[in-house]
This record gives structure tokens, sequence and C-alpha cells, in this order.
């Protein structure tokens, strides 16, 4: 394919697929060197549960209620077909009226909206961003066998992102991971019934952020999230991965937002000062789970991490003060 995140922003002898062990969840689990090795979100809960109205027992209780299917349904983040149903009716397997790909980009991207996506787009797959391995060091080059990713966008309720940090923005995050589990698990039973492989994907399997901006949905911001034009960085983003033959979107012409070369609202809101403040991009690390060879601010995750054992939730601080977000 051709190649459309441009060559000028990866040095190639610095870059490699993403060993999906070196982010922080997977340092968390493996990484006895990391500074929070085996701490969980909730490990210090305590020094903020019900200190104030944002980190009362029932915010925390709606947040954790809010990841539920994203928890519970694992199958919506593995490339095959749930095998347990309890439905007795026997699904037939359908054949597409037509197999133009002009037809087949409409159907899927109607029915990425039906099932709740805000925004979708589709792009080949660039390999590149395909992690090296899953958090278990498993590789995920099956998923290499794919050519096309639909690439979904799940929009985070503003109202208590506005108030991050404390529980009650951790809860409009949770609920939107659930919503793409939710989201990915029937569009690949979409296009399963039709005959063709689907795999569905949350943050696993492939960088979501470089595939977001290759299918034209957004550009890679200074906090290190994807921005969109609708709805800034409130937003999640998920993928299926499918070998049925679509019709590519342009992507945006330049993937780093012009804007954050001079704005860096989002690195003063940081407490902890985890995103970069450099007029320029680099290439260089902020800390050992920044992937190198990638021209953009590399966003000190340990600080963040840190940060969000401190508040016992994660943070949205970062999105709120982007100028992008809506009001
Ligand atoms: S999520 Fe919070 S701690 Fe992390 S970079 Fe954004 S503002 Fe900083
Ligand atoms: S706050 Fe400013 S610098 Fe940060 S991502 Fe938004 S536009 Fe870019």
């Amino acid at each position: 394919m051709e190649r459309k995140f441009p060559d000028s922003l990866i040095e190639e002898d610095e870059f490699s697929r993403f060993d999906r062990r070196d982010n922080v969840f997977g340092r968390v689990k493996h990484d006895e060197e990391a500074p929070f090795f085996r701490q969980g979100i909730y490990s210090r809960i305590d020094r903020v549960l019900d200190k104030e109205e944002n980190y009362s027992s029932f915010e925390l209780a709606r947040a954790i209620g809010g990841w539920s299917v994203y928890d519970y349904f694992t199958e919506a983040f593995e490339p095959k077909t749930p095998d347990h149903s309890n439905n007795i009716m026997d699904k037939p397997i359908l054949t597409p009226p037509s197999r133009d790909p002009e037809v087949l980009t409409r159907e899927v991207k109607q029915a990425a909206l039906d099932y709740g996506a805000s925004l979708v787009g589709v792009t080949e797959v660039d390999k590149r961003w395909v992690y090296k391995t899953d958090r278990d060091g498993n590789p995920v080059d099956h998923l290499l066998d794919y050519d096309y990713a639909v690439v979904m966008i799940v929009p985070i309720e503003l109202a208590p992102i506005r108030k991050s940090p404390g529980f009650p923005a951790a809860r409009a995050s949770a609920v939107s991971y659930s919503k793409m589990a939710f989201l990915i698990s029937c569009l690949s039973e979409f296009i399963r019934r039709l005959g063709y492989r689907a795999a569905p994907m949350g943050n696993d399997g492939a960088l979501s952020i470089p595939l977001a901006v290759d299918a034209g949905l957004g550009r890679l911001g200074r906090n290190g999230l994807l921005i969109t034009s609708e709805l800034g960085s409130c937003v999640k983003i998920c993928k299926v991965f499918t070998n049925m033959e679509l019709l590519e979107d342009d992507p945006v012409d330049t993937p780093l937002l012009s804007q954050c070369y001079s704005c860096k609202l989002c690195a003063r809101a940081c407490e902890v000062d985890a995103i970069s403040e450099k007029t320029e991009p680099e290439t260089g690390r902020a800390c050992p789970s920044n992937n190198e060879g990638i021209f953009r601010w590399p966003v000190d995750h340990y600080s963040c991490y840190q940060f969000w054992l401190e508040n016992g939730s994660d943070c949205s601080s970062c999105i709120a003060a982007c100028p992008f977000t809506p009001n």
C-alpha cells in the first residue's frame, strides 16, 4: 500500500512496531523496574475516597459500573466470534447483493453509525501500526493479514470531562470504553454475516491514533491524543480490521495539528508536567513507554500514570483544556 502517514515523520532506523508490554499498563503488569509495578489504578484510593464531592463512593461506583461491558465482554476485543451465544435462533450467513467496494463501504459506514459511532473512516492498514505483541508478549501477527481498517469514533460525555480530575470524568471515559465494546462487536458481526472476516479492537491490536489519522478522522495533538474537528480529543477510538474490499478515505493533509506548535494549553493544564512544552516535535522519548522514531510531542506516561494513582482515577484535564474540545 501507499503509506499515508508521511515518511518524513518517521525515522525508519529508530522506529519499530510497538510492543504493547511497553505501555504503562503492560509495565504495571510485567515491568519490575517501573515505579508503579503491580499498582492498579485504585491501589491508593483511600487517599481520595469520600474526601470531596468528585471523589465520592457513589461516583466511583458509577465509574466502575461504566466499565462493565468493556470488562466482561472479552470477545469484543478478540478477533474471533463469540462461541457461547445463548440465542436459540440460527442466524444465516448472507450473500451481499453487491460486492462493489463503493456499495460495501457505504453499508459498513452506515452500520457503524447505526450502532453508535459518531464518526467513521476507512483506511488500508499500514502494517507499521500493528503491535508487535499484545500486553502479555504474544505476537499479534495474524492482524497483518487484514487489508482494511474501519476506524470509529465514540464520543465521551463532555460535562463530566470538564470536572476532571475526579470520578465523574473517569465514569464518562469508562462508559465510552463500554460503548466501544458494543460498537465493534456489532460491526464485526455485521461484516461476518456478509461472509467476510472481521477483527474487532479497542486499544488492543494496533495503534488507534495513526489509523484514525490515516482514515481522515483527525490529527495528532500535543496532548498525545487524536484531535477531531468535531469533538476535539473528547473521543475514544476503536476499529475493526477486515478483508472486505472497501474504499479508503483521504487522510488529513498534516498528521500533526498545526495549532499545537504555538498553543500549549494542555501542557499548562497538566499538574505533573507530563506534556511537552517544546515548540518542535521530536522523535525521542519522554519515558520508557514512548515508541521511538515518530516525530510528535512525546507525553511522559510515567508521570501521567503516577498522577492517576494519586488521584484514584484516570484524568482528562488535557482534554478539558484543549480549545478544540467543544463547550
Ligand atoms: S491525563 Fe492528566 S496527568 Fe495525564 S497528561 Fe493529561 S493532564 Fe497530564
Ligand atoms: S490544548 Fe492546544 S497544544 Fe494541546 S492539543 Fe489542544 S490545540 Fe494542541
